[in-house]
């Protein structure tokens, strides 16, 4: 029997497994919005479908997270790491496996949100055989990225005109903050629903525990001067700006003993991850800051909230940022964070209240905003506090799932017509 069960919901993130590990190669904020929206979703009453490519043949096929939430790996190309430009060609190959196990389950889903472009195509090419509402989420817009990179990929004009095609016809895009928003509408199209719906964070996990406390887990002093990035190894997101802002610190002369510079997340050697963060390490050796820096490597459940909570100031010195739940886990753990002056940081951080914004690879105005908070004790609790309320009020997964839930009880009360034969009538 076919289930249309209405509270049946698919949510496509081709490249974001949201049961891989984060923080490494090609593995952030994409996944863990995924898993933490699908969660939050569940606890409401919603049987969450979460689809992903399997990446590696030991990887089971279902994991289940909650009773109502699993993550789906189906088999689209060769099982092993793909980066996201290569993975178009295997799409094709993506929807048959996920039209099979509809037929299997005996479900057919009558909403899918997906995630990234290429699962919009998935989602677009799934509407053209069965009757289906389709939300998505960009997480990243090509248009943006393409403006900052002087050697696209082959792939550029398919992403392009894939994300031009699922904002016109898409049921609703979520943006995840107003600066993305607008640069849907400037860079894309004119056409299609957007709502703006922020991303979240777990309110109870970081700020759970105070600066003293986890810097007596991490063995850090308690008048150390610690600077913090958290993050994947990639180019765009400017860590050789934070290093080279710290390398002009006026800190570096009065309190030398004490700063200490952290640059925690995952990477592979060899792999790109691993090659930008030994580029990222010859310029700390350069600069003759490599007895104040370490790398230790990927955080993760037991340790990533301690970080946070153990630094005085967090920086996101990015390139570009569609949203960035560095800077919102950061503030819920009550830390400022110095951010550059770009698309979703600009919505998140609020300058002088929450933390300080700095145009983006601009070491100096990063080391002067930097500078600024570890001199004043005092004014780094005020903006931590401040950080960690507008966290509480505006950028829990609870408040973010609820809100999707609306649209999504939105579109499903409307009549769903087939757009051509479904494919599970046979
Ligand atoms: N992250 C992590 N461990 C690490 C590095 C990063 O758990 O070692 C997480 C981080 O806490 C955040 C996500 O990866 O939740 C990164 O998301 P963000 O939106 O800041 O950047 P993206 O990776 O999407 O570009």
């Amino acid at each position: 029997m076919l289930n249309l069960n209405k509270n049946r919901i698919a949510l496509i993130s081709v490249t974001g497994d949201p049961a891989a590990e984060i923080g490494k190669e090609e593995a952030g904020g994409q996944n863990v919005y995924v898993l933490q929206v699908g969660l939050a979703l569940a606890k409401l009453g919603w049987k969450v479908d979460m689809f992903t490519r399997r990446n590696h043949p030991e990887q089971a096929a279902i994991v289940n997270h909650h009773p109502d939430c699993r993550t789906i790996r189906l088999n689209a190309g060769p099982a092993k790491f793909i980066g996201r430009d290569k993975i178009f060609g295997y799409l094709p190959e993506f929807v048959k496996a996920f039209q099979e196990f509809q037929r299997r389950e005996g479900i057919q889903y009558s909403l899918i949100h997906s995630h990234y472009w290429l699962s919009s195509w998935v989602g677009m090419e799934l509407s053209k055989h069965q009757p289906l509402r389709l939300v998505h989420t960009y997480h990243s817009l090509g248009a943006v990225k393409y403006q900052s990179i002087t050697d696209k990929p082959a792939i550029a004009t398919t992403r392009l005109a894939t994300e031009k095609a699922c904002l016109e016809t898409a049921d609703r895009i979520i943006a995840t903050s107003p600066q993305e928003q607008q640069h849907m509408r400037k860079l894309v199209s004119t056409k299609g629903e957007i709502e703006v719906i922020p991303c979240g964070t777990d309110i109870n996990r970081f700020g759970s525990v105070t600066r003293d406390q986890a810097r007596a887990e991490l063995g850090i002093k308690p008048d150390a001067k610690v600077v913090l990035y958290v993050g994947r190894f990639d180019r765009r997101k400017g860590i050789e700006t934070l290093v080279r802002a710290v390398g002009q610190s006026s800190l570096l002369e009065s309190d030398r003993d004490k700063l200490q510079l952290i640059i925690g997340g995952g990477y592979r050697p060899g792999q790109s991850d691993g090659i930008e963060r030994d580029r990222i390490h010859g310029i700390v050796k350069e600069l003759g800051i490599d007895d104040i820096t370490t790398f230790p490597g990927q955080l993760g459940k037991t340790n990533l909230h301690l970080y946070y909570a153990a630094a005085d100031v967090c920086v996101v010195p990015s390139h570009y940022e569609p949203f960035g739940l560095v800077a919102i886990e950061a503030m819920a753990s009550r830390t400022p964070v110095v951010a550059s002056d770009v698309g979703g940081l600009k919505f998140t951080v609020v300058p002088e209240i929450t933390g300080l914004l700095a145009p983006p690879k601009d070491e100096r105005a990063f080391a002067k905003a930097i500078d600024r908070i570890l001199s004043n004790p005092e004014w780094r609790d005020e903006l931590g506090g401040s950080g960690c309320l507008r966290v509480e009020l505006a950028f829990s997964w609870e408040s973010v799932a609820n809100r999707l839930a609306l649209v999504y009880n939105q579109l499903l009360s409307e009549p769903v017509v087939p757009m051509s034969a479904p494919v599970l009538a046979a």
